[in-house]
C-alpha cells in the first residue's frame, strides 16, 4: 500500500493562519514582531531565499528589516551591524543568511547574534539548550520536523528514529529533539557502517544528507515514517530529495515530498520562533 504523504505546504499554511492572532496579540501589548534579515553578498540562491522569508513575514503581518550588504563588507562592519540589530528594540528575531563570503567567520558572526534574538537557533547557547532538553530557539528546520511528525499522530514515545546527517543546523538539532520527545536516537553519517541495517530498522527516519537518492526502498522498514529533508538538483534542474520518493512511498507507512515537504515548514518555523520571541519579550509566554 502507498505511504500517506506528509503535506508539509498544507501543515505550514495551517501553522501561519494560526499566527495572526498571536502577533496581533503581540502587538496589543507593545511588542509588535519584528525580524531582521541579513544577507551579505549576491549569491542567487541566497537572495532567493531572503526575498521568500520577507515574503512570509509580510503575510503573516511580521515586520521585517532587510539589510543587504557588499559581498565584500568586513567582518567588523558586519559585527557592528549585528551589535545594532541587537540593541534595536523593535527587533524581536536577527537572521543572518548562510553562506557567507568566505572572508568572514560564519560561527563568529552568528555568536554575535543576541542568543535572545537568534531565531534560527544556531547560537551556541541554543545549541546547548536544546542539547540540555531546554529549548530557547529550536532551529528551523528541524523545529517543522517535530511538527511534521506530531502531525502524523504516529508515537514518537520509545520509537527507533535514525537521523542521516550530523551537521550543526540540521542532524545533531534534529537528534536531540527527538530524544526529547523520548525516541530512541541513532545518527548516521558517512562514516557509518553498513547503513541500510541502519536505517531498515528505523520506525522513523529522517534524511538530511544532501545527495539524491541515497535512501532507496530496500533501506526502508515496511510502515516507517520518512522525512526528506534533502535538497538536491536532478539533471533537469528540478528540485529532489535524498530519498528515492516514487520506490519508497511504496514501502512506507508516511512519507514527505520534495518540494512541498520541510522546505515550507523551515521559513514557518522562522516566523513561529520570531512571533515567539515578541511574546517573550512582551511577557506573553510562561
Ligand atoms: P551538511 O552540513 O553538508 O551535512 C550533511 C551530513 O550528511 C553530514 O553529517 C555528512 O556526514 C552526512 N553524509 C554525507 N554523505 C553521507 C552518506 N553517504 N551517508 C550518510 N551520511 C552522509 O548538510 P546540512 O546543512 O545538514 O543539510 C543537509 C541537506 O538538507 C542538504 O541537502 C540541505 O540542502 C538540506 N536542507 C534543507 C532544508 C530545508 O528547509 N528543506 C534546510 C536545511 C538543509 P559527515 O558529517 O560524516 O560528513
Amino acid at each position: 500500500m502507498s505511504a500517506r504523504i506528509i503535506d508539509g505546504k498544507a501543515l505550514a499554511a495551517q501553522i501561519r493562519a494560526s499566527l495572526g492572532a498571536r502577533v496581533a496579540r503581540a502587538a496589543a501589548a507593545g511588542q509588535a514582531p519584528g525580524l531582521a534579515v541579513v544577507l551579505v553578498g549576491e549569491d542567487p540562491a541566497s537572495a532567493v531565499y531572503v526575498r521568500n522569508k520577507i515574503q512570509a513575514c509580510h503575510d503573516s503581518g511580521i515586520r521585517s528589516f532587510a539589510d543587504r550588504l557588499p559581498a565584500d563588507t568586513t567582518e567588523s562592519t558586519l559585527l557592528a551591524r549585528i551589535a545594532e540589530l541587537n540593541s534595536d528594540p523593535a527587533v524581536h528575531g536577527i537572521l543572518v543568511q548562510l553562506p557567507l563570503p568566505r572572508h568572514l567567520d560564519a560561527q563568529k558572526v552568528l555568536e554575535s547574534i543576541s542568543f535572545d534574538k537568534d531565531v534560527d537557533g544556531l547560537h551556541a547557547m541554543n545549541a546547548g539548550l536544546t542539547l540540555m532538553g531546554v529549548p530557547h530557539f529550536r532551529s528551523c528546520t528541524p523545529y517543522g520536523v517535530m511538527k511534521m511528525l506530531e502531525h502524523t499522530g504516529v508515537a514518537i514515545e520509545g520509537a527507533h528514529a535514525v537521523v542521516l546527517g550530523r551537521s550543526n543546523m540540521v542532524g545533531k538539532p534534529m537528534a536531540m529533539l527527538l530524544l526529547a520527545a523520548n525516541a530512541t536516537v541513532t545518527i548516521a553519517h558517512s562514516k557509518t557502517r553498513d547503513l541500510a541495517a541502519v536505517t531498515r530498522s528505523a520506525d522513523i527516519l529522517v534524511a538530511a544528507v544532501g545527495r539524491r537518492n541515497l535512501v532507496t526502498a530496500d533501506m526502508v522498514k515496511p510502515g516507517a515514517v520518512v522525512i526528506d529533508v534533502g535538497t538536491n538538483r536532478t539533471p533537469e534542474g528540478k528540485l529532489a530529495g535524498d530519498v528515492d520518493f516514487d520506490a519508497v512511498r511504496e514501502v512506507a507507512g508516511w512519507i514527505s515530498p520534495v518540494p512541498g515537504g520541510v522546505g515550507p515548514m523551515t521559513i514557518t518555523m522562522l516566523l513561529v520562533n520570531t512571533v515567539e520571541a515578541a511574546e517573550r519579550r512582551a511577557g506573553l509566554l510562561n
